[in-house]
């Protein structure tokens, strides 16, 4: 449970409305996990920008499809609204997209629903907040922009959503802003990103054949969760770290 998504949200600076009982708001844990590295990003398709329709979203659903149905919503006018903080029923099976693998998008994304009919365009309000909102996820929780895919890019059932969003463009538009908020230029970024992934790798070879076949096993499997995301946090240098030393 993301039971810290407000709090990553109003990174943003953007208007957070809470539900009541999103912190433990969740589909059963038998339909399914949910543990995200990326961000999902749909359009409702409908005209609805109303509490009510995301009240509907977050606790009511459609008889074939089970509420929640994202874990955040976006307005037109840029509030974003947190549903829940568990798995949600929005993006079905998965196909592979840039770095993130194929599965269940599920368990692998955080759904977005933005309030928009796919076909009316986007505001710059809305795409301002909307590259806010999924640059402020990144951030926290220490994704590449890279991890921000649009439904239509997992999509095994020829979904179109979010309709008339330049992914590639959305996609520079949040690495920028990670980086703005980092006080750095993408290229400083991408070379931070790309000295501490080197340094995990070389911790990892260094160990030769000292290193047991079990430390191997456990440093490959946070290596790869490092190129998974892009960067090294603290957590994965700690857990390295440990790792090695056992
Ligand atoms: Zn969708």
């Amino acid at each position: 449970m993301l039971t810290d998504l407000a709090a990553a949200c109003r990174k943003s600076g953007l208007t957070v409305v809470e539900l009541p009982g999103w912190q433990t708001r969740s589909r059963p844990t038998l339909s399914g996990g949910f543990s995200p590295s990326g961000v999902l990003c749909h359009h409702t398709g409908g005209a609805s920008d109303s509490r009510e329709y995301v009240d509907w979203m977050a606790t009511v659903g459609r008889s074939d499809l089970p509420a929640p149905l994202c874990q955040l919503s976006l307005g037109r006018n840029g509030t974003v609204y947190v549903c829940a903080a568990g798995r949600a029923n929005h993006g079905g099976t998965a196909r592979a997209t840039g770095p993130m693998p194929a599965g269940d998008a599920n368990y692998l994304y955080v759904g977005i629903e933005a309030m928009n009919t796919g076909s009316e365009g986007w505001t710059a309000t809305q795409y301002d907040a909307y590259v806010r909102l999924c640059a402020a996820l990144c951030e926290h929780y220490g994704w590449p922009a890279s991890h921000v895919r649009a439904h239509r890019e997992t999509s095994v059932t020829g979904k179109w959503d979010p309709g008339l969003l330049d992914m590639d463009r959305f996609r520079t538009d949040i690495a920028n802003a990670i980086a703005q908020e980092d006080d750095m230029t993408p290229a400083e970024y991408q070379k931070l990103a790309d000295a501490q992934t080197a340094k995990i790798l070389e911790a990892v070879t260094n160990q030769g054949e000292k290193t047991r076949a079990r430390q191997i096993k456990t440093a490959s499997r946070i290596v790869a969760t490092i190129k998974r995301n892009g960067k090294a946090t603290q957590d994965d240098i700690a857990a390295l770290e440990e790792a090695l030393a056992e």
